[in-house]
């Protein structure tokens, strides 16, 4: 059928557009997708050319210092070190792993390291008046004649070594003989000889001068001269003047402090401001001197085996440096080593934040990053070395990828700290792909809405469409039924009569009241269908004239009994006294109520008992015709009042009609001002009732003769 033709169009229609947008949009997101990628990989790249970059200036930084190292050490380090921060120290290894330190001393031997100092008297253990001598001094108490022994080998000896040795023991005897002052003059010579690394039985002999001389000041209650001399072997033991082990050295100072506390205790306040000065001085290089020794400790007790470990990949020819990086509890150690000779190796030592202070672009080469980007370097414990702001590691693992953190490591893992590099919020691809794909999604979704919302009216007004070609296809048919039945009858009774067939009087009077009541019916069916087509084409007008309801009633009842004489029914009627006269259309009014009388009996059932009532109430006039037949069914009473509807019941019980007379009345009664009222139970019956106003009606189209 055409219709339902139409109608497959517009689905397969509405399909083929759905199908299309959903194409269009996968393709338009998985394009917008390409180019996001191709934009992140973009910014890929930048990143790690940022990472490239601050790698390159890490080995450059670290490279010139090498290299100027290198040349100034070839030189024989003749000339002053060129000023570079960031080399923190300069040392040499040879090959036992002695390690000597250029310009840095440490407060002590550092493990490993022998002791240089030198115990000189070995060297008289077989000489005949050094023997008489020690006895004189020990065994016998014979200080004067230990120290006329002393003074004699003096005299025979070249060796300044030897000198200072025999000084020292002079001066001990002239303190052992209570001659102070020859003893501190004794002292003083052997300081002056100056020899750091000679000692006695492991003690450096100026150590024992310089307490000697502060102990017999002491004594004498020379406070200050005794002050100077503790002072000055504290001076001496910062300076690393001697070669003292770790033990030693500790021991040592905390003497020489403790006496020289004491010492000046007991001074004049006015006298002691000055000497505390001196100490507190002291004191202030102690700390900066101690912890410069616990950096050399460490360099030489981690870097130096490590480097001796891995000294054979060193290769001279190759120019290249080793380079170790260390984490102490201290902090970082960054040495770089290159093998000067065969037993010689040159180290440096760098300063970890000189060198991460010169990784990162000043704020000229901001340019480099990203808006929205920010750089740091962070070592292996995950603080901070450059930069701030930073999401902690795992914060930034968990988070989504707007704060996703990229990184990247030195070469070589020198020095060993990560480059990260963050970026707060979406990317500005990221952002992108997320609009373009909602909008794609959106219009996909209002063009879907937009098709199916088409798609539903295009079916409903077929639909529609359907149902009234269909209806008035039943019209066409039933109409023609209408017609033909009683033209059949008229025809067949009319031939009869014709032919003098007919002789009983009565038959014959029976014939020519059905062939009038048959035309009658065919009149009132062609001028209803009349009608019809008027209100369709609405030029349907209304001759309103002053009009007696209850001649009118009594005219149409007389009129459907003669028209129906030929049916079985009863039809009784209730009309009223004293009636208004209202304005109405005579013809049309009479057609309207002829028409529910003719439904009363078309549809009722076995109970052909038609009731028709006139009255009168406030106000208006009301006509009611009531039958018991099949009824109508809920769902269907406000139906039966569109044109061309029959109900369900009145086609099963095959009762022909053509769906245009109560549309028809309820247009008359309409016209008239008044209202239709239906009451109808299905099985039981049906009451229609006509309520028209007393008065003059509301003109409505087609009024004009009211
Ligand atoms: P028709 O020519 O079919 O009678 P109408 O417009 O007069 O057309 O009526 C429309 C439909 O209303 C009928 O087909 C019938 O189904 C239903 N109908 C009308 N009057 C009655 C009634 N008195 N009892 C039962 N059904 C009725």
């Amino acid at each position: 059928m055409k219709l339902d033709w139409q109608r497959r169009a517009v689905i397969f229609f509405a399909i083929s557009l759905l199908i299309l947008s959903v194409v269009l949009v996968f393709f338009a997101v998985r394009e917008a997708e390409r180019e996001k990628l191709l934009k992140e990989r973009e910014i890929e790249g930048a990143r790690r050319r940022l990472v490239e970059t601050i790698d390159g200036r890490a080995r450059s930084l670290i490279g010139e210092a090498e290299d100027r190292l290198l040349e100034a050490a070839k030189k024989g380090l003749k000339e002053p070190l060129p000023d570079m921060p960031l080399v923190s120290e300069v040392f040499f290894v040879d090959d036992e792993g002695q390690i000597a330190f250029l310009g840095a001393k440490p407060l002590f031997l550092l493990p490993g390291e022998m002791p240089r100092s030198r115990e000189v008297a070995r060297s008289l253990e077989n000489n005949d008046r050094w023997k008489r001598a020690e006895a004189a001094e020990f065994r016998l108490g014979d200080y004067s004649q230990a120290a006329a022994l002393y003074r004699e080998l003096a005299s025979k000896t070249a060796d300044p070594a030897l000198d200072a040795l025999l000084l020292n023991r002079l001066a001990r005897c002239y303190t052992k003989s209570g001659q102070p002052d020859k003893a501190i003059s004794a002292y003083r010579q052997q300081l002056q000889i100056g020899l750091p690394d000679i000692a006695s039985e492991g003690i450096p002999l100026e150590i024992t001068a310089l307490y000697q001389i502060g102990n017999i000041h002491l004594q004498r209650g020379q406070r200050a001269e005794a002050a100077g001399a503790f002072l000055e072997l504290y001076q001496g033991l910062l300076d690393a003047r001697w070669p003292l082990t770790r033990g030693q050295f500790e021991s040592f100072r905390r003497l020489a402090e403790d006496l020289f506390r004491t010492t000046v205790g007991e001074l004049e306040a006015s006298l002691r401001a000055d000497w505390d000065g001196r100490l507190r001085d002291l004191k202030e290089i102690e700390g900066e001197r101690l912890a410069k020794t616990g950096v050399l400790e460490k360099v030489s007790g981690r870097l130096i085996p490590r480097m001796r470990l891995e000294a054979r990949a060193m290769d001279p020819d190759s120019g290249k440096f080793l380079r170790i990086a260390e984490s102490t509890d201290s902090g970082l150690l960054l040495a770089s080593f290159f093998p000067l000779d065969t037993k010689t190796t040159l180290g440096l030592l760098l300063s970890p934040q000189v060198l991460a202070g010169g990784l990162l672009p000043p704020s000229s080469g901001k340019s480099e990053l990203e808006e929205g980007w920010s750089v740091a370097i962070v070592d292996e414990s995950g603080k901070a070395v450059v930069g701030q702001g930073l999401v902690p590691r795992e914060a930034a693992a968990k988070s989504d990828d707007s704060q996703r953190v990229f990184t990247g490591a030195f070469a070589d893992s020198f020095p060993p700290w990560t480059i990260e590099i963050h970026r707060s919020g979406a990317g500005a691809a990221e952002r992108q792909f997320r609009l373009r794909r909602t909008i794609y999604v959106l219009s996909l979704a209002a063009v879907i809405a937009a098709l199916f919302f088409g798609g539903f009216l295009a079916i409903r007004s077929t639909a529609k469409e359907l149902r009234l070609a269909k209806l008035k296809s039943d019209f066409t048919a039933t109409v023609s039924h209408e017609f033909r039945t009683p033209l059949m009858s008229i025809r067949y009774m009319a031939e009869l009569l014709q032919r003098g067939r007919v002789r009983d009087d009565a038959r014959k009077q029976q014939y020519y009241e059905t062939i009038t009541g048959e035309s009658e019916r065919l009149s009132r069916l062609v001028e209803n269908l009349l009608d019809f087509s008027k209100i369709e084409a609405g030029v349907k007008e209304y001759r309103m004239e002053e009009t007696d309801i209850a001649a009118l009633a009594a005219d149409v009842a007389g009129r459907f009994r003669q028209q129906a004489a030929f049916k079985d029914f009863t039809l009784e009627t209730e009309i009223a006294d004293g009636l208004p006269l209202i304005s109405a259309d005579k013809d049309a009014l009479g057609r309207a109520v002829l028409n529910l009388l003719d439904n009363a009996v078309k549809y009722s059932g076995g109970n052909p008992r038609v009731t028709m009532r006139v009255w009168s109430a406030e106000d208006a006039v009301n006509f009611q015709v009531e039958d018991h037949g099949i009824g109508i069914a809920k769902t269907e009473q406000k139906k039966i009042f569109e044109k061309f509807y029959r109900s369900e019941s009145a086609l099963q019980s095959n009762v022909k009609g053509s769906g245009i007379g109560l549309p028809l009345v309820e247009h008359v009664v309409r016209a008239h001002g008044g209202t239709v009222l239906l009451e109808s139970e299905p099985g039981k019956g049906t009451r229609v009732t006509i309520r028209l106003p007393v008065g003059p009606p509301k003109l409505r189209k087609g009024d004009e003769h009211g």
